[in-house]
C-alpha cells in the first residue's frame, strides 16, 4: 500500500513524524509520503523512522496556493514530491505564508477572545515547534477551553471561512507554484481538487491550464470526493495526461482519515520518482 498525503506535528497533525511512519506499519502502508503544509520540518525525523518501521519515504509538502478569478481567488492545495528543500524560492514563498499564517491565527484569536476564553498562548501551547500554524491548532485550543468538543465542531461552527471570525492568509498564485516546485526538482500533484464541501473548487479550464504549466497529477481518490466527483477526475486526468494518485490525507486524531484509507498504485510512484531530484528513502 502506497499512501501520499499525510500530516504530522510539523504542521497541524497530531503525530510525531516518526509516529506517522509507525502508524503506516501498524496499518500495512509500505510508502507513506509526509507532506506537511508549507514547510519540510519534519523530513528529517521521519527519514530516521523508516528502518526501524520498514516504511519507505517520500518526502513531500503540501503548499497553500491560490487560483486567481474575477470574483476573488480559490483557494487550492498542492502537493509536491522529492523537490530540493533548499530551493530558494520554494523557500521564501513558504517563509511568507508561514508569516501570515502566524499574523493571521493572532488576529482569529483576537476576535475569539472577544466571545470566549480564548487566550494566544493556549494556540501555542497546542502548536508543535516549528510547525506551520493553522485554523486545526485554534480548534485544539478551544477544545482544550471547553468551548467545543473537537477539531470538526470548531470547523462547523467558528472557524469555516464565512464565519465572522475568519481571517485569510497570503498564499502564491497556484500557476507559479507549479512552476517553482517543477523548477526546484518537484512534482507538483493538485490534493483533492474536487472537495467542494471544504469550500469553492477550480473549473476543469484551470487544471488544464495548470497541466500546461507543469502540473504532473490529479490526487483523485480522497475521501472528500464522492464516486461521481472520483470518475470526473479520472476522466480528465486521462485527457490532460495527467498522473492518478489516491491518498489518505491522515492528520493523526485530529481527523477521522485513516492512514492507508486510499491508496497509490506502485507505477505512478515510480513515475513520480523518476521525475523528482530525490529519491524514496528506503528501509
Ligand atoms: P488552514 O490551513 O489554517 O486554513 O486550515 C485548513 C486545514 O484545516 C486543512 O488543512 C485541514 O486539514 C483542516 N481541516 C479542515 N476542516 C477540518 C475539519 N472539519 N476537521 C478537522 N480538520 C479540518
Ligand atoms: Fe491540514
Ligand atoms: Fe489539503
Ligand atoms: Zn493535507
Amino acid at each position: 500500500m502506497i499512501d501520499l498525503h499525510t500530516h504530522s506535528r510539523a504542521s497541524d497533525g497530531t503525530d510525531d513524524p516518526a509516529q506517522v511512519l509507525e502508524a503506516a506499519a501498524a496499518a500495512g502502508v509500505r510508502v507513506v509520503a509526509l507532506t506537511d503544509h508549507d514547510t519540510t520540518a519534519g523530513w528529517r525525523q521521519a527519514a530516521e523512522a523508516v528502518g526501524r518501521t520498514g516504511v519507505a519515504l517520500v518526502r513531500g509538502t503540501e503548499i497553500s496556493t491560490r487560483a486567481r478569478t474575477a470574483d476573488g481567488g480559490v483557494s487550492v492545495h498542492l502537493l509536491s514530491y522529492l523537490h530540493d528543500p533548499d530551493d530558494p524560492a520554494l523557500r521564501a514563498e513558504w517563509d511568507r505564508t508561514r508569516t501570515s499564517r502566524m499574523d493571521r491565527a493572532r488576529r482569529m484569536v483576537d476576535l475569539l477572545a472577544q466571545d470566549y476564553p480564548l487566550t494566544w498562548d493556549d494556540v501555542v501551547e497546542q502548536t508543535g515547534d516549528e510547525a506551520t500554524v493553522g485554523r486545526p491548532h485554534l480548534a485544539d485550543a478551544l477544545v482544550v477551553a471547553g468551548v467545543v468538543a473537537s477539531r470538526d465542531e470548531a470547523f462547523a461552527t467558528m472557524l469555516h471561512a464565512g464565519s465572522r471570525y475568519y481571517v485569510g492568509h497570503y498564499a502564491p498564485d497556484v500557476a507559479g507554484a507549479v512552476r517553482a516546485v517543477v523548477a526546484a526538482g518537484g512534482v507538483p500533484v493538485m490534493a483533492h481538487p474536487g472537495a467542494g464541501k471544504r469550500g469553492r473548487i477550480v473549473d476543469d479550464e484551470t487544471i488544464a491550464a495548470l497541466a500546461d504549466a507543469g502540473l504532473a497529477g490529479l490526487e483523485v481518490d480522497h475521501r472528500d470526493h464522492d464516486a461521481p466527483t472520483r470518475d470526473r477526475l479520472r476522466a480528465l486526468a486521462r485527457d490532460l495526461g495527467l498522473l492518478v494518485t489516491g491518498s489518505s490525507d491522515y492528520h493523526g486524531t485530529g481527523k477521522l482519515n485513516r492512514i492507508g484509507e486510499h491508496t497509490t498504485a506502485p507505477e505512478v510512484l515510480e513515475e513520480i520518482e523518476a521525475r523528482g531530484t530525490l529519491g524514496v528513502v528506503r528501509p
